[in-house]
């Protein structure tokens, strides 16, 4: 339980905010600047890594990496707007047929189905809301406006990529990260986040098929088309964190997201409890902790910190472009952050004890960030037994 406020007081944005253009995100403006293709080490750096015979760095782990994120796109090709498990059109896998109706139903018996099916495909935490445009990046990551058409279907071209205006519900889906990989983090060890990249585009494909089968239309999508973070906490998935990402009551910050637009009505589900946020003004765990000082202290402002922030909107602005640079450094993703966060735990009894703490006394925050620290929470995961361990 815990008190809910409303999705703008939690995520509070200025009058006339624009859409974000996809290709001014960190990776954008690093490959627009650099021409450099996304991939945080050449050949050569990965040779030279795996020949230091460091744990966390030999073939056997990047080989794990690597095939955990074999699904992340389409292998070979650029970006994964309307591509693979992503399309924007049936995959011809249900096929509802044409002398049937579609199925109907309230908005909350489709939530409930909807929600059923994916949990089943994978999902560890499924959400609904109205779309809301500002969230739907103005360009994709090659430059194609995304425009809203009255069409049934949507469809992409070589200049625009459309989706219909009868798109207007979101399911907003979550992915699993595990603890144990996670604790890998910063080495090629840690395989949650290629992991949950591949898990994201299966996901998204099922779950936009089984609307098709029900006789609607489905636009899935993983981080292209639009922004994840409003939008999963819109559909009452979590609150952003003071690192940027989602946290989540669950999973913390262990979670990634994948969203499908559709014609299917479905309802907006209740915000997530709050304290997260204020959790966050009380913990810099993850400030501290971050080795490219990307991630700033003190509370939430309006003031963007570099060009791949997307301004007009109250939170903290972390350092994108910093970020990425150290992920090249590093040579790995670094997901440091997502180690340390203080809402990164097993689960058990006694941290669910302390979330209902957190929800409902938040007088007491000062305490648990005082006694996570205390107890040493967030080091790195054993790096020379993870093979050997059952
Ligand atoms: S991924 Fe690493 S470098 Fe980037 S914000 Fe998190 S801790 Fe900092
Ligand atoms: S480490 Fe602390 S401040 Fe950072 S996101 Fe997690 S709870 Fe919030």
């Amino acid at each position: 339980m815990g008190r809910r406020r409303a999705f703008d007081e939690t995520y509070p944005t200025r009058e006339g905010y624009t859409r974000f253009d996809q290709r001014n995100t960190s990776f954008g403006l690093r490959q627009r600047r650099r021409g450099a293709a996304i991939g945080y080490a050449t050949e050569e750096e990965r040779l030279k890594q795996m020949r230091r015979n460091l744990p966390g760095y030999s073939i056997v782990d990047y080989a794990f990496k690597d095939a955990a994120g074999m699904y992340e796109g389409v292998p070979g090709e650029e970006g994964t707007l309307d591509f693979g498990f992503y399309k924007w059109t049936s995959l011809g896998a249900t096929a509802k047929p044409r002398d049937l109706p579609r199925w109907e139903g309230s908005p909350d018996e489709a939530a409930r189905i909807v929600g059923k099916a994916a949990r089943y495909f994978g999902a560890v935490g499924a959400g609904f809301c109205a779309i809301d445009e500002r969230w739907i990046y103005s360009h994709d990551s090659s430059g194609r406006p995304i425009v809203f058409e009255d069409v049934e279907e949507g469809y992409t071209t070589g200049e625009k990529a459309v989706i219909p205006t009868s798109h207007r519900w979101v399911v907003a889906l979550t992915v699993p990260m595990e603890f144990r990989e996670n604790s890998n983090a910063p080495t090629a060890l840690d395989v949650t986040s290629n992991m949950g990249y591949s898990r994201m585009h299966i996901l998204a494909g099922f779950v936009a098929e089984f609307i098709r089968g029900l006789g609607y239309h489905a636009v899935p999508m993983g981080n292209d088309t639009s922004l994840s973070v409003p939008i999963a906490v819109q559909a009452g998935l979590g609150h952003v964190g003071r690192n940027g990402r989602l946290i989540t009551w669950e999973r913390g910050p262990l979670v990634r997201i994948c969203k499908i637009f559709t014609d299917l009505p479905l309802p907006t589900s209740p915000q997530a409890p709050t304290g997260i946020i204020e959790f966050c003004e009380a913990c810099e765990k993850c400030s501290k902790m971050c080795p490219s000082g990307s991630i700033p202290r003190g509370p939430r402002t309006w003031e963007p910190r570099c060009e791949a922030n997307n301004p007009g909107a109250l939170k903290w602005y972390c350092d994108e472009e910093a970020c990425l640079e150290y992920w090249h450094e590093v040579k790995t993703g670094c997901s440091i952050c997502f180690r340390v966060c203080s809402f990164t735990k097993e689960p058990g009894l006694r941290h669910d004890a302390v979330k209902w703490f957190i929800r409902n006394v938040p007088q007491l925050n000062g305490l648990w960030v005082w006694s996570d620290e205390l107890l040493g929470y967030g080091r790195i995961g054993d790096l020379k037994g993870y093979w050997d361990e059952e």
